[in-house]
């Protein structure tokens, strides 16, 4: 099964993006860990998805090439990854959280987040929407082509 994860706000997209491998990138031939605490994730098999939320957005996900051991300061378990890394979102917030979940959506509702990058640009807010489906008032993110109302989920296109 595939899982999901949190990029922090305060490692940042910035630095992550400038350690290597984005996606849209060839890979560099470099693995990468991901620290995933004390329990590791049971039921993901090598080839299945680590997808990433950042910013209340998936950004994107990779590959799993396989689960070790941390042999460094921070015990538990490392997921590693090479390069491969695919961006795509769904039009939905996402919050952040700690550890891993297991994926809740169906992948077929995602589509190609080419403008995940803009997520390293702080927040441009353009026009005010008020949602049709719930009336909530709320202010579009001027980096992404498409706003989702924080409250209801609801998608429009614009920003
Ligand atoms: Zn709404």
């Amino acid at each position: 099964m595939d899982i999901v994860v949190t990029l922090s706000k305060s490692f940042g997209l910035q630095r992550w993006i400038e350690e290597g491998d984005p996606a849209g990138t060839e890979w560099g031939g470099q693995k990468w860990g991901w620290h995933i605490g004390k329990k590791a994730p049971t039921k993901i098999n090598p080839g299945e998805r680590v997808y990433v939320v950042y910013d209340k957005h998936l950004i994107g996900y990779s590959p799993l090439l396989y689960i070790e051991k941390s042999s460094g300061m921070m015990p538990g378990y490392v997921m590693v990854r090479g390069g491969n890394a695919v961006a795509v979102t769904i039009d939905a917030q996402i919050k952040s959280f700690r550890g891993f979940r297991y994926r809740w959506w169906q992948r077929e509702i995602e589509r190609p987040f080419p403008e995940w990058r803009k997520l390293t640009e702080p927040i441009k807010y353009g026009q005010e929407y008020r949602c049709p489906n719930c009336s909530a008032l709320f202010a579009s993110d001027a980096r992404l082509k498409v706003q989702v109302c924080p409250t209801c989920n609801a998608r429009y296109p614009g920003g």
